[in-house]
């Protein structure tokens, strides 16, 4: 992608971008954490991170923590509906015949996910809300637009990742999802990322990184570091949600820092 249209983009989604300068008040080129060099482009950040100095004109770095063992957790719960499909394809139609808790009689459709089957690219999002529920797709209303500006944001093209779920049907009011909910949905998650097999995946808010960690820990103490999920020890990145991003938009340069990170693990 042009860097012109990143900078775009990044400006259209309101990330302050850093610029770093010499005595002289010129842009001097500054390496970002995806390693290319651009003249003026530094890591963007809305607001200093923690314990950095406010209106420091300098790219605030990104610690790349050490790698961390996958945290222990359950192995996912059997129910009657566990997956007995051998593709993508026979696993999206198994979803859509599930009735494993009562979402399926409030959805109008389930939401499997979309993306070609060979992404490298995984994000995975809480539930579906009502546009998705309407039309069967992920990330459909207004935080979809904002995650199709950060997937741009990247360098690619909504078309080139898949976006998934954690749970397949939408809550009442997009209430928080239940246990018993998560606990009979997890399954399929877990079947779809084992056909997926992406080289790197991007946890969305809260409820989808505590399903995949197996974690109780707070958003922000998950964030800003590297997880290896599943056998594959696929590089696993936690950032804030969309919907929350569109209530708190200060805190799009975390998630552009996040990303960057995701990026560090599989370049674009
Ligand atoms: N929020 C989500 O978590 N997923 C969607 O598909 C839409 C909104």
């Amino acid at each position: 992608m042009i860097e012109l249209d990143r900078n775009a983009i990044l400006k259209e989604m309101g990330v302050t971008q850093w610029v770093l300068r010499d005595a002289g008040g010129d842009e001097v080129s500054v390496q970002d954490a995806t390693g290319v060099s651009a003249p003026g482009e530094g890591m963007q950040s809305a607001r200093p991170e923690r314990g950095e100095i406010a209106n420091v004109k300098r790219p605030p770095p990104v610690v790349e923590q050490p790698i961390q063992a996958e945290p222990e957790r359950e192995p996912a719960i059997p129910h009657e509906e566990v997956p007995v499909a051998l593709n993508l394809e026979a696993l999206c139609d198994q979803v859509a015949q599930c009735r494993a808790c009562e979402l399926a009689n409030s959805r109008t459709h389930t939401v499997f996910g979309e993306g070609p089957g060979q992404a490298d690219w995984l994000f995975v999002g809480e539930a579906p809300g009502q546009q998705e529920d309407r039309q069967g797709k992920p990330f459909v209303g207004r935080a979809g637009g904002l995650l199709t500006q950060m997937i741009r944001a990247l360098g690619q093209s909504r078309e080139q990742v898949y976006i998934a779920n954690t749970l397949k049907c939408r809550p009442p009011n997009n209430r928080d999802p239940l246990p018993a909910e998560l606990k009979a949905c997890e399954p399929y998650l877990l079947k779809q990322i084992q056909f997926l097999q992406p080289k790197v995946i991007v946890a969305l808010g809260r409820i989808s990184a505590q399903a995949l960690l197996g974690s109780d820990q707070p958003l922000g103490r998950l964030r800003g570091q590297v997880y290896q999920y599943g056998p594959d020890k696929t590089p696993l990145i936690v950032t804030y949600h969309p919907a929350y991003l569109l209530r708190q938009p200060a805190d799009k340069g975390k998630v552009w820092a996040d990303l960057l990170l995701a990026n560090r693990q599989f370049p674009v």
